[in-house]
């Protein structure tokens, strides 16, 4: 069966869908342009073991039009777009399967610019670099992930000044799931600013960490979700804002990390509906994307802190237009990507 592209729901007018095929290095991948308009298209390469073609496409389409509304919203001169390799990160890597994607994104001219994403690390581009430059997040100047951090932080203490009246998070309490990268930092940014922690992570040392470093309260994984708080920080999974977990929340803000938060489009209006207010995922965990960006152009690493703040500023706007207008903070986020990318 052929892989579908232009008939696929996913398909969203992407500007460009290659197929990537080199058999002597075993690579087969999928590499997808979504939009040009604000600059070159820039995602990273994620490597899964897919279980047909059709899935890779799907998953290619759907995360590199994902990336144009996360970079466009971030005011970042970069367009989106991914890419996919099929195969097993565990068993199917070697040098030549990543040094073959290189030439492949050597052949597109800089339409595309690759990294790091799920399966993929920052030896693996390496070894894409030896055959082109567009790619980025080498690892030369470390994780991106504090900055992913930072953006989140910044983005809650404006959800909390929108939703809360509050200029301070002192006192308040924060139930927050995952103490990965990105976690752990925001975890540290949380306690320091005085808010209490109550914590889930399924890694007992990161708990234990966050117990004796922030006097962090501990509860079983599913328990999070239960946790009366003031905010929901998700840092792990995706979609845990889904009907059950809906049901169960107890908290006046989610903020978090995790990408793709919602497990459908529609829990964006069930959350406001419950006068939850949602920071939209791809809006509060760009940091790293920025820090990513900034490196990549060769811009000054000095300036990219005062960057990732203005997603507290982008934030606010997206509040307050939600507000007004009456639609879920998810919407008016897309709504303003939208703008940016000429959609
Ligand atoms: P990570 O893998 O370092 O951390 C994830 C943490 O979640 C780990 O500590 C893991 O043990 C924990 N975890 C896994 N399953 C869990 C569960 N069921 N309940 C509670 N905890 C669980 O990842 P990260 O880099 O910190 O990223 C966290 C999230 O943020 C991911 O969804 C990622 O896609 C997203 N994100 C990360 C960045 C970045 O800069 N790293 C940028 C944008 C978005």
């Amino acid at each position: 069966m052929t892989a579908f592209v232009f008939d696929s729901p996913d398909f969203d007018a992407h500007e460009q869908v290659v197929f990537v095929s080199e058999p002597k290095a075993g690579l087969k991948a999928i590499i997808a342009v979504h939009s040009t308009t604000l600059g070159p298209a820039m995602g990273g390469c994620r490597m899964w073991p897919y279980a047909s073609e059709q899935e890779a496409a799907t998953d290619v389409l759907r995360l590199s039009r994902g990336m144009s509304y996360k970079n466009a919203v971030a005011g970042l001169p970069i367009g989106g777009g991914k890419s996919v390799i099929i195969g097993n990160p565990k068993t199917d890597k070697t040098p030549a399967l990543f040094e073959a994607l290189g030439e492949a994104l050597e052949r597109l001219h800089g339409r595309y610019v690759t990294a790091e994403d799920v399966g993929t690390s920052p030896a693996d581009m390496a070894h894409v670099a030896t055959r082109t430059r567009h790619v980025a997040g080498l690892g030369d100047s470390g994780d991106p992930s504090p900055y992913t951090a930072l953006g989140c932080f910044v983005g809650a203490q404006a959800a909390v000044k929108h939703a809360l009246g509050r200029d301070s998070l002192e006192g308040l309490v924060v139930a927050l799931q995952g103490l990965g990268h990105v976690g752990f930092d925001y975890a540290r940014r949380l306690h320091e600013a005085g808010a209490k922690l109550v914590v889930a992570d399924i890694d007992a040392g990161r708990l234990e960490q966050a117990r004796t470093q922030f006097g962090a309260e501990v509860v079983p994984v599913d328990s999070i979700y239960d946790v009366a708080a003031d905010i929901y920080a998700p840092c792990a999974l995706g979609a845990t804002l889904n009907p059950a977990t809906l049901a169960r929340l107890k908290v006046k803000i989610v903020a978090g990390a995790a990408n793709n938060q919602l497990a459908t489009a529609d829990i964006g209006e069930a959350l406001r509906a419950r006068g939850v207010l949602y920071s939209p995922d791809f809006v509060i965990n760009a940091g790293g994307i920025i820090k990513v960006c900034y490196e990549h152009l060769g811009q000054p690493e000095a300036e990219v802190e005062g960057h990732v703040r203005e997603i507290g500023d982008t934030l606010r706007e997206v509040f307050e237009r939600a507000q007004r207008e009456q639609l879920p903070t998810s919407v008016v986020a897309d709504r303003i990507a939208e703008a940016r990318f000429g959609r």
